[in-house]
């Protein structure tokens, strides 16, 4: 995104922010709560009309895009706050995912990312009994069968155990080494350390700091800002 900004009435959620988000990277946005982060999100996927700047997808300007064309271009999405399909079952839920992508091989992308995630055990279970770690998995997949080009993850590991977060870190690191770019909201300070290549602060709708992760994670703005929150 380019001088991306978006003000709700006198506020300025984002202030003209520049961000790249490159293939094959772990790109990771921090920031105390407030500082713009969602909003930021929220002009990337589309759900948010910036009030200026673009917003670029493979160098194609799609700041006009509706959020459900991005995903037709190849960008994927998971949300902070969990919302999966209760009475469909986990491939089901999963299935939805690649049909929104569209194109073909729909029932194959569900298999792949079934197995990519460790989900084909519970495949034929319904969403709505699984536990809050299964059901991040499960929200992963989905993202996944579209077979994006880009993935947002808003604070992918939320909930999830020390097994099932070692499980995302090796995913997550294994789509970056295939050439996806990732954007991920994490507030846990060590999995930004662990996973990122290149971290983007943020407080009060500006990019306070961006660069490689261990550099920003020791800039003393950033600390300031963000309070190394746990
Ligand atoms: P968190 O970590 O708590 O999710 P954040 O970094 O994602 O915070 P945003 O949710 O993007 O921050 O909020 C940035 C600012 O914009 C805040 O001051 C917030 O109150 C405001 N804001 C966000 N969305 C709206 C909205 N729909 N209407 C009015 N104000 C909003």
């Amino acid at each position: 995104m380019r001088g991306v900004v978006r003000r709700y009435g006198g506020i300025v959620a984002v202030g003209g922010v520049d961000l790249v988000a490159p293939g094959g990277r772990i790109t990771a946005l921090i920031g105390p709560n407030g500082a713009g982060k969602s909003t930021l999100f929220d002009c990337l996927a589309g759900t948010v009309r910036p009030d200026a700047g673009r917003v670029l997808l493979g160098g194609r300007d799609v700041t006009a895009v509706a959020a459900h064309r991005r995903v037709r271009l190849g960008l994927a999405r998971t949300f902070q706050q969990i919302a999966v399909f209760p009475t469909l079952s986990v491939a089901d839920n999963v299935r939805v995912g690649a049909e929104q992508r569209g194109g073909r091989g729909a029932a194959e992308r569900t298999e792949r990312a079934l197995g990519l995630l460790g989900l084909r055990g519970v495949a034929d279970e319904p969403a709505g009994v699984q536990p809050t770690g299964v059901l991040r998995l499960v929200e992963l997949a989905r993202a996944l069968a579209g077979e994006p080009r880009v993935l947002l993850l808003d604070e992918p590991a939320a909930g999830l155990d020390a097994a099932q977060t070692g499980r995302l870190v090796a995913v997550l690191r294994a789509l970056a080494g295939r050439g996806m770019a990732l954007l991920l909201v994490e507030h846990d300070a060590e999995l930004v350390a662990e996973l990122a290549d290149a971290v983007y602060a943020m407080a009060q709708g500006r990019v306070v700091a961006a660069g490689p992760t261990a550099a920003v994670l020791a800039d003393a703005r950033v600390a300031e800002a963000w309070g190394g929150r746990p």
